[in-house]
């Protein structure tokens, strides 16, 4: 069978995967990067963080992604019953952008990979990595190509940035539970028809609602800027399994509990089939090893409650090309420090958070009549996916999230 050589190859053309892919091209370094599907192809997670634009802006890709002509985002608003409660990022602690996209993930990987391959980043689609071998000198994986045939690529580092696939935790066994109970998702795109300057709906923030009786079950609603939307329910799996039928009647039922969604979406057009994803949490033993590290997804993922996935992703995409660069300068990079720990910053600060919320006290704080004007700042941080800014008390100290629900009634 064929061996060929690469330098750098990146399992997977997501968000992950691209970003890297660009930032290592600016290094100068040779990049393969191996997909398995067809792009445009569908992908969850479309609401993204002001902190990712960041990274769009270093990866090169900003004018691409906004002449793209993405739905514009500026907050996130919050209902539950009749209270109501709204954050713009703008308004935060910590600095960086304020305002970012909600995007149709099909078109917004391609704009990513499209940029990278533009960079000179090698992507081949339709390219399954079928199995890994990290054990020798240099990683070796094997490749299905379209037309079927196999061939080895031995590279000198791999980035598994497959996401939900996870190939290097699945097959070098470093898969962890993740800690959270087994929840799952349904949702859809509908054509909204939601009167432009509706009170109850701000096309330029994303709707969370929390289910009017069960605190820990919520609806995500993500404007697009094509009159569609995003439509979700989040829920543990023994809730969701109550209701019985195509995906598209359970979520219809659990969306008709909510008489404040159910008004925003009145002469919606539900004409996509939902689809149900469940068990999406996930964690591992060690971000990195000999010779590779892991990316976005591939990695840990929390939950989606507060939008973070794909901030994560750009950000290990980030640290892992920075630990890169100095092993090429022929620096002694240690992972665990420049790499594993770092990223696990920023995550650990939105666990706390998402703990926070399916608990009820985060809803509390949220929710309270009399917020304090710069607590409530740098909670947007937060909310704006500033979790690694560690001059924010609620990022450095774990404490300070618990002392607030406390005060909040939590
Ligand atoms: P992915 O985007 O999953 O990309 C991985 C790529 O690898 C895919 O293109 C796949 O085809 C490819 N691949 C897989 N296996 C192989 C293989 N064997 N060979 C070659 N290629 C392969 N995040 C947000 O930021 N905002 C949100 O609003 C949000 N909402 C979410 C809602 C739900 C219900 C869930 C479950 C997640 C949500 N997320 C959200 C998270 C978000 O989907 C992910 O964090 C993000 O897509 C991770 O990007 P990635 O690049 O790591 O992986």
């Amino acid at each position: 069978p064929r061996i060929e050589t690469a330098d750098i190859l990146i399992i997977g053309a997501g968000p992950a995967g691209s970003v890297a892919a660009a930032l290592l091209r600016q290094q100068g370094r040779d990049v393969l990067v191996l997909e398995k599907e067809q792009f445009p192809r569908f992908s969850i997670g479309e609401s993204l963080l002001p902190q990712s634009m960041a990274y769009i802006e270093k990866a090169g890709m900003l004018r691409a992604v906004v002449e793209a002509g993405f739905q514009y985002k500026n907050g996130a608003a919050f209902a539950h019953g009749e209270k109501r409660t709204q954050f713009d990022f703008r308004d935060k602690s910590s600095p960086g952008w304020g305002t970012t996209y909600q995007v149709q993930r099909a078109d917004f990987d391609k704009v990513l990979a499209d940029e990278a391959e533009r960079m000179g980043a090698t992507v081949r689609y339709r390219h399954e990595v079928l199995a890994v071998d990290v054990e020798g000198e240099r990683p070796r994986v094997q490749v299905r190509a379209p037309d079927g045939e196999e061939y080895t690529v031995e590279a000198g580092f791999l980035l598994d940035a497959s996401g939900f696939a996870r190939i290097l935790p699945r097959l070098l066994k470093l898969e962890k539970p993740s800690g959270f109970p087994v929840r799952g998702a349904i949702f859809t795109h509908v054509r909204d028809n939601i009167a432009p300057g509706s009170a109850a709906f701000d096309r330029n923030k994303i709707l969370i609602t929390v289910h009017p009786q069960h605190q820990d079950v919520w609806y995500w609603t993500i404007p697009f800027s094509n009159g569609r939307c995003s439509l979700g329910v989040v829920a543990e799996q023994s809730f969701l399994a109550r209701y019985e039928g195509s995906e598209s009647e359970r979520l219809r039922a659990i969306v008709g509990q909510d008489p404040g969604l159910s008004a925003v979406l009145a002469d919606a057009e539900w004409d996509t089939p939902a689809r149900q994803i469940v068990g999406y949490s996930a964690n591992v033993e060690s971000l990195w090893g000999r010779n590779y590290a892991l990316l976005g997804n591939a990695g840990e993922f929390l939950d989606p409650v507060f939008s973070s996935g794909v901030t994560i992703a750009f950000t290990s995409a980030s640290l892992a090309a920075d630990c890169l660069a100095r092993r090429t300068a022929g620096e002694v990079v240690d992972w665990e420090a420049e790499y594993g720990k770092p990223l696990r910053g920023g995550v650990d600060a939105f666990r706390r958070f998402v703990d926070a919320w399916y608990a009820g006290g985060f809803q509390k704080i949220i929710f309270h009549e009399k917020p304090n004007a710069e607590i409530r700042r740098m909670i947007c941080s937060i909310l704006a996916g500033y979790a690694w800014d560690r001059s924010n008390p609620y990022v450095a100290e774990a404490r300070r999230l618990k002392i607030l629900e406390e005060v909040c009634g939590g």
